[in-house]
């Protein structure tokens, strides 16, 4: 753990062991803390608040363009270990790290253009300013999907803003968040500013983030389910909070889309990390005289997608987190095979060598889904791309919307009223139109609904750590 600018084990002394999941070995081992560690944390992310809230941003500009730097040259060695850690294809995890280190570069920049404003008076001798100061200790909770770039996203803008940090990272990826901590500290961020605590079970950190009256602001990032349990334990102590949570993402082609190109891109979109990230498209809503010809390439896609461990050459999908989740997802596929849909590719987990030590299932194509099936309504953190067939131009939207989640969706139109009328209809934070990767470092980030609260990326994730203080001056 990291703490008061110091590498440190847990107050009890207990580590746990970190594994790949390509093969089960055992690849490091990281402090278990608890409560006290926790507490320890705070206590040094609040002493240090003074003196960092000080310092000029174009100071913590100037610390975040090193990062920036540093990232950047350890790119290849952050990529090898985060297919080691999470499991994902070297060339994701370099993708991620790239991704990661924009953040880095885009909130030097936002770090400097924090400004207050000069805003109109009744009162002939009153004047109004009003100012933007950071928040104070922030608490952060990020997922193992993006081991790298969550953590970036929450502590470039929190950085920026001025803001001091403790972080607990997921249990299944703290070698990947140590690493980012090496590239923090040797950028020359002060002691104090950023901690780590790790542990095997999150619930007691969890805790001390929620209740300790020195945390002003709660970041998480992780399933719903979790994040609202949090949200509301902070909210009941009236800290600040912004949580980005799950989604099942429509992804509708319409009849006046290219299908063969609607195909490639759900292909190319819905194998990224496994299909384990929170915009994979979940509910492929196919017009019936598109469908042919978008299952045909899909098929082809999918068959030639690649099952295996992330450092092989031409591998596409890298193992699941853990047995559980491949076991969620078998179970959403039986389920709905159990129901009338068809398992046009794949189907099944990946059992026989050289998959035998990892938790890997196959590459799979369901056609003839509907919304009879678990898999139409419950988050699928898996290789599986869910086909259903429509007929009706006018109901798509409506049944895209059907959803509880609302963070991703797509779109695919060659028509711009079609395109303009469902990127206004739909109600998501982020539409993907005829393109599979609406996500970027400058842009806001974020759901709808049971999908989170507040927004990362562009100036939007820097106004999440930021206070706005008035001051009426009479004359
Ligand atoms: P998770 O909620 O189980 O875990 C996320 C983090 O929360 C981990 O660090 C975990 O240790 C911690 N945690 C779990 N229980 C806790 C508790 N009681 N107190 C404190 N911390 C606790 O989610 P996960 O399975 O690791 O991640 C997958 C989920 O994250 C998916 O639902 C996915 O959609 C979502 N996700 C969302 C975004 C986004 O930006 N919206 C990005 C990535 C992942």
């Amino acid at each position: 753990m990291f703490i008061n600018g110091e590498w440190t084990a847990a107050v009890s002394g207990k580590e746990f062991e970190v594994t790949d999941p390509a093969t089960g070995d055992v690849i490091g081992t990281m402090p278990d803390g608890s409560t006290a560690d926790a507490e320890q944390a705070v206590e040094a992310a609040a002493a240090a608040f003074g003196s960092w809230s000080s310092t000029t941003a174009h100071h913590r500009a100037d610390l975040l363009y090193k990062a920036w730097q540093l990232m950047t040259e350890r790119a290849e060695d952050l990529a090898q270990l985060m297919t080691r850690e999470q499991g994902k294809p070297l060339k994701a995890s370099r993708a991620e790290v790239k991704y990661a280190s924009d953040f880095l570069r885009y909130y030097a920049e936002e770090a400097t253009r924090v400004r207050g404003e000069w805003l109109p008076s009744a009162r002939p001798d009153q004047r109004f300013l009003s100012l933007r100061q950071p928040v104070g200790v922030v608490a952060a909770v990020t997922p193992w999907n993006y081991p790298i770039s969550m953590l970036t996203r929450k502590m470039g803008p929190a950085l920026a803003a001025g803001c001091t940090i403790v972080l607990k990272p997921a249990e299944a990826t703290p070698l990947c968040a140590k690493a980012v901590y090496q590239v923090f500290i040797d950028a020359g961020v002060p002691g104090g500013v950023i901690n780590m605590v790790t542990a095997l079970d999150p619930k007691p950190i969890g805790e001390v983030f929620t209740s300790h009256p020195k945390v002003r602001k709660l970041t998480f990032t992780g399933s719903t389910a979790v994040g609202k349990k949090l949200a509301g334990a902070a909210a009941a102590n009236l800290k600040r909070v912004s949580v980005e949570l799950g989604g099942h993402a429509p992804f509708i082609v319409f009849p006046d889309a290219d299908p063969v190109r609607a195909a490639k891109g759900a292909a190319a979109l819905k194998f990224l990390n496994s299909g384990q990230a929170c915009i994979s498209p979940n509910r492929m809503y196919v017009h019936e005289d598109a469908a042919e010809a978008f299952v045909d390439t899909m098929t082809e896609r999918v068959g030639r997608v690649k099952a295996g461990n992330g450092f092989d050459d031409g591998v596409g999908v890298g193992p699941l987190v853990n047995e559980a989740a491949v076991a969620k997802v078998a179970a959403q596929v039986d389920d709905a095979v159990a129901k009338g849909a068809t398992a046009a590719v794949g189907g099944a987990r990946l059992t026989e060598a050289p998959f035998d030590a990892g938790h890997f299932f196959a590459p799979t194509l369901l056609t003839g889904v509907d919304d009879s099936m678990t898999i139409y309504r419950e988050e699928t953190f898996g290789p599986v791309a869910p086909v259903i067939t429509y007929s009706d131009v006018d109901q798509v939207l409506e049944l895209a919307n059907d959803t509880n989640y609302g963070l991703a969706a797509y779109v695919y139109s060659q028509n711009i009223s079609t395109a303009m009328r469902a990127f206004e209809g739909l109600r998501f934070g982020i539409i993907g139109i005829n393109d599979v990767n609406p996500t970027s470092a400058g842009a806001p980030f974020g759901g709808m609904g049971d999908s989170g609260l507040g927004r990362e990326g562009g100036s939007e994730g820097i106004a999440e750590y930021l206070e706005t203080k008035l001051g009426g001056f009479a004359l």
